[in-house]
């Protein structure tokens, strides 16, 4: 930090999240000393959340760190937040279980060439062959292909389960495309598969999950990096007044003055975004913005933590595990799959993707209870119900909370991995002020990254890439020996 040289340009922050934290990190290391970091709400982590419970901590929001190559996973190094040993090798001993609608299991050797050869392995291949034609290649369709292939290829396998069953197997490879790539959107043939190399595929590729205290610790220790008091908790943004050339004035839902600072960060999701974009703007945002936000899409993505009494699972897998239910056409499974928590030996997550999760936020504790016996009923029909019964419920509510309004956002994915990178670019764009160059407001956020969108790792990258673009404005004008905007103009 250039101590001897502080800068003394404002600037606010809106939003707590990673990219907002990314932000007020790479302009405090960069010496700027006035920044004010708003969040509406009253924690910091945004759509990561650590929830401590029973003495271990379990993620209602991230995660997984997705790459090796991160600031974000040298930090949690550096606090203690990976597990040491080798990720790739706990995934050799993971188990992918699928449960067929009738509760049989799948043979495990046919489920595990089932992800590999329908979607996760040959998947990469197609995207990686340098004649793959993205324009037109759905998941659904370049996925059903890959199905078919596998049906062919298993048929006498598969000759011992009903065909009936084995159409189900369908409903697996859609929910994984929700879940993995599309987000918990609603349509897969809307998602072209290069969406998936967008989003995570590259050779650093890593998947591996939190530990001791997770996210939540890495917050805790950005917060620490940062200047005292610059964090104001509960201070919602109601309106960015950047119609001045004096700077930017900013109102707040419960207080009469506006506050005036030189620049303004704006990180907030693009489900808060569009749910504001007709009054949160002063002036409105010019139409290629709202024309954007339209075109973004939102999925929707939850999760279900279950505490139990007993681990009533120990004796049936290994301490890494998913379970996959296949769902009859027309009857769709609430919970997507089951997976274990290495954070908590007693908890299962589960997984509400897409529509379901309208439905989770209309359930009490109660019913949610009664679900989650259901569901577990089916993929452990030996085990006394009783001990299927949760004891404690955690689970987030993304889509609905007003502060996040979604799980994940992402761009209509029809025209290919340009379209997806040019998009989050543009959005990416700072308002300017009348001289056409001073950046006055501007955008981050894992929607405007161009790299591994809708991830935490791109949401802190979308934040410090916003602190260089305002560093290297304020150092120009001191070099010039101008101070504020109006000076520019
Ligand atoms: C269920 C789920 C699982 C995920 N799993 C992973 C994973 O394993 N790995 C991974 O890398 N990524 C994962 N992600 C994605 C990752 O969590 C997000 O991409 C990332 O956290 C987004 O950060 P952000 O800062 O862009 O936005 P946010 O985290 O949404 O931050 C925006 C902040 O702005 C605040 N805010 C909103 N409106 C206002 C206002 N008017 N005034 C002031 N403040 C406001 C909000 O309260 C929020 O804190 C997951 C997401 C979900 C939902």
């Amino acid at each position: 930090m250039s101590n001897g040289n502080k800068m003394e340009h404002s600037v606010a922050i809106i939003g707590g999240g990673f990219s907002g934290l990314g932000a007020a990190y790479g302009l405090n290391q960069g010496g700027c000393s006035k920044i004010t970091l708003f969040e509406a709400s009253n924690r910091l982590g945004g759509r990561t959340w650590t929830v401590k419970t029973n003495g271990h901590t379990i993620e209602l929001g991230a995660q997984y760190f997705h790459v090796h190559k991160s600031e974000i996973y040298e930090f949690a190094k550096k606090c203690g937040a990976v597990i040491q040993d080798d990720a790739r090798k706990r995934y050799e001993n993971f188990e992918s279980i699928i449960v067929l609608p009738d509760g049989t299991r799948l043979d495990q050797e046919l489920a595990d060439s089932f992800w590999d050869d329908c979607y996760y392995d040959n998947a990469h291949k197609i995207i990686m062959d340098k004649d793959y034609d993205q324009s037109i290649t759905t998941s659904k369709v370049a996925v059903l292909k890959l199905f078919e292939e596998w049906r062919q290829r298993n048929a006498e396998k598969l000759a011992s389960y009903s065909s009936s069953h084995i159409e189900t197997l369908e409903s697996l490879l859609r929910r994984s495309v929700q879940l993995q790539e599309s987000l918990g959107t609603e349509d897969w043939s809307n998602v072209v598969l290069s969406s998936y190399r967008e989003w995570l595929v590259d050779s650093e590729n890593l998947n591996e999950p939190t530990a001791h205290g997770g996210y939540g610790k890495i917050v805790e220790y950005v917060v620490s990096q940062l200047s005292a008091n610059c964090v104001k908790l509960n201070h919602r943004v109601s309106e960015i007044d950047w119609s001045s050339d004096d700077g930017v004035y900013l109102s707040f839902e419960g207080q009469e003055k506006p506050q005036r600072f030189d620049r303004v960060v704006i990180t907030c999701s693009v489900g808060v975004l569009k749910n504001t974009l007709n009054q949160m703007w002063k002036p409105p945002l010019p139409l290629e913005k709202r024309q954007l936000l339209r075109e973004i899409t939102v999925g929707q993505l939850d999760r279900v933590v279950a505490e139990f009494p007993q681990r009533f699972w120990a004796k049936e897998c290994s301490n890494s595990f998913e379970y996959s239910v296949a769902e009859k056409e027309n009857e769709p499974n609430f919970f997507s799959n089951i997976v274990s928590v290495e954070s908590h030996p007693n908890a299962l997550l589960l997984w509400v993707v897409g529509h379901q999760t309208l439905e989770l936020y209309q359930m009490g504790q109660e019913a949610l209870s009664d679900a989650i016996v259901k569901f577990l009923s089916l993929v452990f029909p030996d085990v006394d119900p009783n001990k299927l019964r949760p004891s404690k419920i955690h689970r987030s509510n993304w889509g609905q909370d007003r502060n996040f309004l979604c799980g994940y956002s992402h761009q209509q994915l029809v025209s290919g991995a340009k379209h997806v990178r040019e998009t989050a670019e543009r959005l990416a764009k700072p308002l300017l002020a009348k001289d056409k160059k001073t950046p006055l407001v501007l955008f981050a956020g894992e929607a405007t990254a161009n790299e591994h969108y809708a991830t935490v790792h791109s949401a802190w990258n979308s934040g410090r890439r916003e602190a260089s673009r305002l560093l290297a404005d304020f150092s120009s004008r001191r070099r010039d020996g101008q101070h504020f905007i109006r000076s520019a103009i």
